[in-house]
Formats: structure tokens, C-alpha cells, sequence
């Protein structure tokens, strides 16, 4: 059994896995930055070390840092959280050296599925559909023509190591691939310090459809289910819902095709921890690969409240070595869940973040509603990391009630003094097209064209 556990994170996530390890009985240290010493979840966790200045170079991202505080603290594992070091197979690899388990997976499971033009190849060889594109990474600008005249256009630019909608570029013809390949290679070269690209035929308008899986250290998988998470602003979720409209009113043989297909990819890559298979699904029906979050995710909760689990404890339970007590005929699904991020940011002005103090707050409550956030009155957000300040969850029997009461509790929902999301997804929970659960990933830019016109 942990008796002790470090988070190296901040904001929500970390408020998010000290709930549960006070629920198992595991002690906490929070590590945090010279901008966090006023974070909620300094005040939450047992202990608190800082480990450096705001940049997250100089602090969260840190190896050295964290494993010295580690030490110091004496923990038995580290929970990495989301973003950061979460996905790093090196900060995974070391903590295992220093004898603290890495709470996530393998850093061999992380590494077959690190690169994404290498995660392709290992879908392929799963028998699971990947969008038409390149054999890997594409070395040369005639590559790159070769296999767009192959797939055809429009295509998509993608870094291999990309992540957070970030390092994407869709060209439409040879002049814009030829520029595009060139401005990707080197926007990826500063972004994730790796120059790497492949090619991807670009699909109009696709549903994000993403499956939970759950595999344990002695190869047990099951799946949780699919999330919808269509709902995007610069291919980044805004929304997220649980089951996914697309699925329950169209195709619904896909939930156990692509259920299937992702334990298989887990299967394959020999995965062991939390994680989620990534695929975009078209109006047919067609489903394709397109990563593995080899992490715990932002919209976790939402299929926490629909199949009654909490997965970050599992997540530390696997870690332990105990072994997933179900198969896949014990995950039962009960009722709807929609989650809304609560940004710093103003969607009127191309969702610009919007750091500052936060002067009054007031979070919503009642029935089915779950808010998991670090935000307070007076807490001041700073301007170095992302502008997430916290997410808001309803559940319901049906779709109808949970959008009932989102809609409810977003317009309980008060913060003042910064810029938020909020008024933006209460338009966007009262859309007809919403509502009826029709919608793809362009929704949000139609949506702003039909509000300019
Ligand atoms: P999720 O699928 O869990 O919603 P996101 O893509 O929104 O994941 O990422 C979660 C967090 O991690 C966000 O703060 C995002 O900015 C960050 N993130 C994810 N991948 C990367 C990456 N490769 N580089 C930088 N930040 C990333
Ligand atoms: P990230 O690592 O940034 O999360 P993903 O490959 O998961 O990158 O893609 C993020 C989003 O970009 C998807 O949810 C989708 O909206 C869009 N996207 C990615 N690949 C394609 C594609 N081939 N065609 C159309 N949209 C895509
Ligand atoms: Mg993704």
C-alpha cells in the first residue's frame, strides 16, 4: 500500500487526486511553483514543497526537482496528473531508477505509443482502421507531395510528437503543403523539440470520439466507454459527453466495434494503467485511430458519473499491483453526463486568456452537479500555464435532464473580475443543432460565422 504520494501538477488535477488518495488514506505532497504558493491545492495536500519560479521549465518540468523533492518527502510513488511530465517516458523511466513508482504506465508501454506516426503503425498492425497518410514520417518535401497525391486533398500536417490541438496544419493544395510542411517542421522543432511530421488525409467536420480503457499490470483490459468530445475550439475540447449522441441516435453497433478495437490497440502495447484510445468517426460511420492519451484525461469524470467508478483511484490501485476485479460485462452504464471546461479566456476575442484575480466566486450546487476546480475569491490566476480554472459536470437519466442542468448551473455559476467561458457554452447548451446532438468538430467555428453575419 502507498502510504505517501506526490503530485506533480497543479491546479484542478491536483486537487482532483488529492480527494482521492484522502479517500484511500494516502498523504499527500503538493509541489508548486513561486506563482502557485497561493493554489488551492498547496492548501490541500499534507505537506508542500516548492520547487522553482513560474515558467513551467524552471518548476513543473523540472525531473531533477521533482525527484529531489520526491526524496526529501519520502514518498513511496508520483502521480503525474495531465500535461507536463504525464506523457514523458524519461520522468517515467527515472522514477522507477529512484525506486518511487510512476503512477501511469510503463515507460516501455509509453514509449510504443510516444511517437504518433509509430502509434499509427502499431493500430495498423491491430487490424484497426488509421486515416489514409504517410508511412510514418514523411523525410522530404517530395514525400510529402507523393502522398498527398496519393490520398488527395485536403490534407492534414501533423508533428509526431504533437499534443494539446497544437502542431496541425491543413494544406489544400501542393503551394499550401510545400509552405506547410516547411512552417510545421519548424513550428514543431521549437514546440515539442522534435522536428518529426507525417501526413494525414483531412477530414471535414469529423465527431472526436474517445474510448476509457483500463488495463491492469497482469494484462486485464476493459474499456469505459466512449466520450464525445466534438465539441472543440482550435482542436481543443470545450465540451465533452457521455454516451455520445452520434453513436446512441446513429450507429449504435460502434460502441462495441470501436470498444473492441481500442482494448485491442491497449493489448498490443502491452498498456498498463489509465488511458484513452483517440478516434475521429465521419458521417458514415467510419471510425479512425488517431492517439493514445497514455494518461489520465481532463473529461474523466464524466464517465466516472456514468459508470459510478472513480478512476483515479483505480489508476493508484494498478499502480499498487492489485489486480482490475471486472471484466467487461461488470462496466454498466447508467444515465447521461456533459461536462463544460471553465476557462480563463474570452471567446469573443478568439478565446485570448484572461489571467487576473478572481474577485467574486460562487460555484454551483444542487443535485448532479460536480464542480472540480481550484478556483476561489481572491485567487489570483497566473499567466504562465493553461487557462483552465476549473470544470463544471452534470449528470441525468437522459441527455434532455443533464443539458437541463448545465444549463441550470452554469447560470449559477459566478466569477467576476476575469473573463470566462461560461456565457459562451450557455449559448452553445441552448443551440437547436446542440440539442438535437448534431454536431462535428467544426461546430464551434460555424457557430461564430453564423454570430458575425
Ligand atoms: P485531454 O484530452 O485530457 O483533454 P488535452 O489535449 O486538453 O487533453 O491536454 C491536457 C492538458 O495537457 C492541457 O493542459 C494541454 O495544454 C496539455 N498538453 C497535452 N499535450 C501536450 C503537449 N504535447 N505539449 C504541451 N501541452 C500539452
Ligand atoms: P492532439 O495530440 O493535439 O490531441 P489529435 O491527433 O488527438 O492531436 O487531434 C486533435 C484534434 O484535431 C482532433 O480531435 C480533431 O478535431 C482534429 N484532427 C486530428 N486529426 C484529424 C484529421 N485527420 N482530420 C480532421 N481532423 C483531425
Ligand atoms: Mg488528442
Amino acid at each position: 500500500m502507498f502510504e505517501k504520494i506526490l503530485i506533480a501538477n497543479r491546479g484542478e488535477i491536483a486537487v482532483r487526486i488529492i480527494r482521492s488518495c484522502k479517500e484511500l488514506g494516502i498523504r499527500t505532497v503538493a509541489v508548486y511553483s513561486e506563482a502557485d504558493a497561493n493554489s488551492m491545492h498547496v492548501q490541500m495536500a499534507d505537506e508542500a514543497i516548492c520547487i522553482g519560479r513560474a515558467p513551467s521549465s524552471e518548476s513543473y518540468l523540472r525531473v531533477d526537482r521533482l525527484i529531489s523533492a520526491a526524496e526529501i518527502a519520502d514518498v513511496d510513488a508520483i502521480h503525474p496528473g495531465y500535461g507536463f511530465l504525464s506523457e514523458n517516458p524519461h520522468f517515467a523511466d527515472v522514477c522507477e531508477k529512484c525506486n518511487i513508482r510512476f503512477i501511469g504506465p510503463s515507460s516501455r508501454a509509453m514509449n510504443a505509443l510516444q511517437d504518433k506516426a509509430v502509434s499509427r503503425e502499431l493500430a495498423k498492425k491491430a487490424g484497426v482502421p488509421v486515416p489514409p497518410g504517410s508511412d510514418g514520417v514523411v523525410e522530404t518535401e517530395t514525400e510529402a507531395l507523393a502522398t498527398a497525391k496519393k490520398i488527395g486533398y485536403p490534407v492534414l500536417i501533423k508533428a509526431i510528437a504533437g499534443g494539446g490541438g497544437r502542431g496541425m496544419r491543413i494544406a489544400h493544395n501542393d503551394i499550401s503543403l510545400v509552405k506547410g510542411y516547411h512552417t510545421a517542421r519548424n513550428e514543431a522543432e521549437k514546440a515539442f523539440g522534435n522536428s518529426g511530421v507525417y501526413i494525414e488525409k483531412y477530414f471535414e467536420n469529423p465527431h472526436h470520439i474517445e474510448f476509457q480503457i483500463l488495463a491492469d499490470q497482469r494484462g486485464n483490459i476493459v474499456h469505459f466507454g466512449e466520450r464525445d468530445c466534438s465539441i472543440q475550439r482550435r482542436h481543443q475540447k470545450l465540451i465533452e459527453e457521455t454516451p455520445s449522441p452520434l453513436i446512441e441516435n446513429k450507429f449504435k453497433d460502434l460502441r462495441k466495434k470501436m470498444g473492441k478495437a481500442a482494448v485491442r490497440i491497449a493489448e498490443i502495447a502491452q498498456y498498463n494503467s489509465t488511458g484513452t484510445v483517440e478516434f475521429i468517426v465521419d458521417d458514415q460511420g467510419n471510425f479512425y485511430f488517431l492517439e493514445v492519451n497514455k494518461r489520465i484525461q481532463v473529461e474523466h469524470p464524466i464517465t466516472e458519473e456514468v459508470t459510478g467508478t472513480d478512476l483515479i483511484r483505480l489508476q493508484i490501485l494498478i499502480a499498487m499491483g492489485e489486480p482490475l476485479k471486472l471484466s467487461q460485462g461488470d462496466v454498466h452504464f447508467r444515465g447521461h453526463s456533459i461536462e463544460c471546461r471553465i476557462n480563463a479566456e474570452d471567446p469573443f476575442d478568439d478565446f485570448r486568456p484572461s489571467p487576473g484575480r478572481i474577485e467574486m466566486y460562487y460555484a454551483p450546487g444542487g443535485r448532479g452537479v460536480r464542480v472540480d476546480s481550484h478556483a476561489y475569491a481572491g485567487y489570483v490566476i497566473p499567466s504562465s500555464y493553461d487557462s483552465m480554472i476549473g470544470k463544471l459536470i452534470t449528470y441525468g437519466r437522459d441527455r434532455r435532464e443533464a443539458i437541463d442542468r448545465m444549463s441550470r448551473a452554469l447560470g449559477e455559476y459566478m466569477i467576476t473580475g476575469i473573463k470566462t467561458t461560461i456565457a459562451f457554452e450557455q449559448m452553445i447548451l441552448q443551440d437547436p443543432d446542440f440539442r438535437r446532438g448534431v454536431y462535428s468538430t467544426g461546430f464551434i467555428e460555424q457557430l461564430m460565422r453564423r454570430g458575425t453575419q
